[in-house]
């Protein structure tokens, strides 16, 4: 069974985010960049089915800019197989990257989608719902558990409160939540040897997906500044404090 896992280039999550100066996105030119942290647990994910004899082959793709390329060096360091880039200046919206996706998946006959459950650039937590709702597959989202046996899944779901079980045909789409797995770091001989392994590389817009944006972003701020904290020297003097807060 192939597994397709859609990987993303994010900013580096130990990194502060920077503003343009008008506004009107974050600051790229000079910012570290990585793979989007649940990207890498959903790739963890593929490794270790394949580890398991449940997967044949994994498949990283990305849709971006040039430089994405260098998130699916990383994936195939990880242990990917093969990368396919699909080429496009900025990062498309999620309903535009669900249906690249599905087209690539339906070529390369993939039979489980493997997604992080949302990217921490925009936080829109839709791609994976959207994909399944475009291939018509059954969908398990935020898992913190896969098992496969033959052509059944068994999930289980991070859920307000708790957790729940599914039990899913393949094929299928699965988002990964941080607690499915610890991704690997690649080791150097694998970085070396992910230099050799094929990356292809495919105009987005060769593939009949319409790119135009639907959104519109308004506006983009930075959130308040914290204000200093108080020190109070004894538990009367902090309820004092709080009654005064509350007062106000
Ligand atoms: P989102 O719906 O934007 O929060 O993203 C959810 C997941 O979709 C990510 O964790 C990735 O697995 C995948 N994804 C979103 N955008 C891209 C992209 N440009 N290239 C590859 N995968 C993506």
């Amino acid at each position: 069974m192939k597994a397709i896992v859609a990987v993303k280039r994010v900013v580096d999550p130990n990194m502060k985010i920077r503003l343009k100066a008008d506004g009107s996105g974050i600051e790229l030119t000079g910012t570290k960049m990585a793979m989007n942290p649940f990207d890498e647990i959903a790739l963890e994910e593929a490794i270790r089915q394949k580890e398991a004899g449940k997967v044949s082959e994994i498949v990283a793709v990305t849709i971006g800019s040039a430089s994405a390329s260098e998130t699916l060096r990383h994936a195939l360091a990880m242990g990917a197989d093969r990368a396919i880039h699909l080429v496009a200046e900025t990062s498309p919206e999620p309903l535009a990257v669900a249906r690249l996706l599905a087209e690539v998946i339906r070529r390369e006959e993939g039979r489980l989608a493997l997604l992080g459950k949302q990217a921490i650039d925009d936080d829109t937590n839709a791609t994976g719902q959207m994909l399944a709702a475009t291939l018509g597959w059954p969908q398990a989202t935020f898992a913190s558990r896969l098992a496969i046996e033959g052509d059944i899944a068994r999930v289980t779901r991070e859920i307000d409160g708790g957790l729940e079980s599914w039990e899913l045909p393949l094929p299928l789409v699965v988002t990964a939540d941080l607690r499915l797995n610890e991704p690997r770091y690649a080791s150097l001989p694998n970085i070396m040897k992910a230099k050799k392994k094929p990356l292809e590389s495919i105009d987005a817009a060769s593939l009949g997906v319409d790119l135009t944006p639907r959104l519109e972003r308004l506006s983009l701020a930075e959130p308040a500044g914290r204000k200093a904290g108080v020190k109070v020297g004894s538990v009367d003097e902090l309820a004092a404090h709080i009654r005064t807060l509350a007062r106000a």
